[in-house]
């Protein structure tokens, strides 16, 4: 125990965390149901879903759709985002914040995050709009909402649509009410690593019923819901959530608030447990967010509190005593999808006056959260005993012991 497990000494912990996804035999009924009813498309399980999870997010509208990245390109063409348009996103997210904006023809314009949440930054965000701007998408990084004041009054003051990338926030709420319809639209994701799992689909909430039927429409071939089965109002593609995942997502919906109730609780434990120590902390608590969805946990590392060990070096020897972390994101701008002249549509379509150059833009408060700060631990760690989070605040403490040994 003395020695640190990365110089060779024993673990603190050798047990695995609760492991992930978690499945009943509910849901293995529910995915048998749907084969034998010989409905694998067009049964009832997709509305249904769409029904129930709208609701769970207070929601007046949903719709089922194939995953968190084609939610978004729906919800943005829903709020008539196109080509020359420019979209404000944070530069701290999934890539698929940003390239869901391209893939709908316009230009992510990547904005600073607040070092004390993580979140998009709204006096960045306020700076960052031209003319040319038709949305914001605020990310609710590792399950903690974004500022939806501030976002929400900024959006009405420039007449520009809000989205919420929802994908990391299953069950998040602000100011008592759920995220997801505080924006003009929100989006979800149901990929595996995400906090509801059905192995892939996505989901788009929203309560302005006319977003709500272009998002319909356009994940749907174009059709109309009262029109007839080959009439086609608008172009949209085929990017239906399908029954088998319905069926799993409908039962999986059930332990929603049973898991949701467990991260947090586990979640403030561990917040609460490292106020002690030195170095790390984690984002800011604010009294707004009344439900936080603790997609991640994130720390943020002071090197300088552990004898100048490099935050990436930190990483190692946590993994080492067993606890498994994880450095997370780079910066969104820096990605060659982004920095690399290539002739693809739409970054250098010529309605936008040629192609924006990535390379100018820099946002210190994500390359240094980047570089050196952010230690993520996934949701999964919060789902066990309190014995759990006791063995990550004691290996996190012996590192800081023993940091010498380390130089
Ligand atoms: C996972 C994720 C997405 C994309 O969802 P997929 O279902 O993987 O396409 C989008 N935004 C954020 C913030 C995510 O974490």
């Amino acid at each position: 125990m003395a020695q640190l497990a990365i110089c060779g000494g024993s673990p603190v912990r050798t047990k695995p965390f609760t492991a992930w996804p978690i499945f009943s035999q509910d849901d293995e009924k529910a995915l048998i149901d749907v084969l034998h009813s010989e409905r694998w498309f067009m049964g009832d399980r997709k509305e249904a879903f769409e029904k129930a999870f709208a609701q769970y997010q207070e929601a007046e509208f949903g719709v089922a759709v194939s995953s968190g990245t084609t939610a978004l390109q729906i919800a943005l063409e829903a709020a008539g985002v196109g080509l020359g348009d420019e979209v404000i996103v944070p530069s701290y997210t999934f890539v698929a914040t940003a390239s869901a904006v391209a893939l709908v023809g316009a230009v992510p314009v990547f904005v600073d995050i607040q070092p004390s949440t993580y979140n998009i930054d709204p006096d960045s965000v306020e700076a960052a709009i031209t003319p040319r701007t038709r949305a914001i998408i605020a990310v609710h990084i590792a399950g903690r909402p974004a500022d939806l004041d501030r976002l929400t009054a900024l959006a009405k003051k420039h007449d520009i649509r809000l989205i919420e990338d929802a994908a990391q926030a299953h069950a998040a709420a602000w100011k008592g009410q759920r995220v997801g319809a505080i924006g003009d639209l929100g989006t979800f994701s149901f990929q595996a690593s995400k906090n509801l799992n059905a192995g892939e689909g996505g989901f788009i909430t929203t309560s302005n019923s006319e977003l709500a039927q272009r998002a319909w429409s356009l994940h749907n071939c174009g059709r109309s819901p009262e029109g007839a089965w080959y009439e086609h109002p608008l172009i949209g593609g085929n990017y239906r959530l399908g029954e088998f995942q319905a069926g799993l997502l409908l039962s999986q919906l059930k332990s929603l608030d049973e898991l949701a109730e467990r991260r947090s609780r586990n979640g403030e434990a561990l917040g609460n447990a490292i106020e002690g120590i030195e170095g790390i902390d984690t984002t800011e608590p604010d009294e707004r967010i009344t439900t936080h969805a603790y997609h991640l946990f994130v720390m943020r590392y002071s090197a300088a509190a552990f004898n100048g060990l490099s935050r990436d070096h930190f990483i190692e020897a946590l993994n080492a005593e067993g606890i498994p972390c994880s450095a997370g994101y780079r910066p969104l701008y820096g990605e060659p999808a982004f920095t690399t002249r290539f002739a693809h549509y739409p970054l250098d379509s010529p309605y936008y006056g040629g192609r924006p150059d990535y390379g100018q833009v820099h946002c210190p408060v994500t390359e240094r959260v980047c570089a050196e700060e952010a230690v993520w631990l996934t949701q999964n760690l919060l789902l066990g005993e309190e014995s759990d989070i006791t063995d990550i605040v004691t290996a996190i403490e012996k590192i800081q012991k023993h940091a010498d040994a380390l130089q």
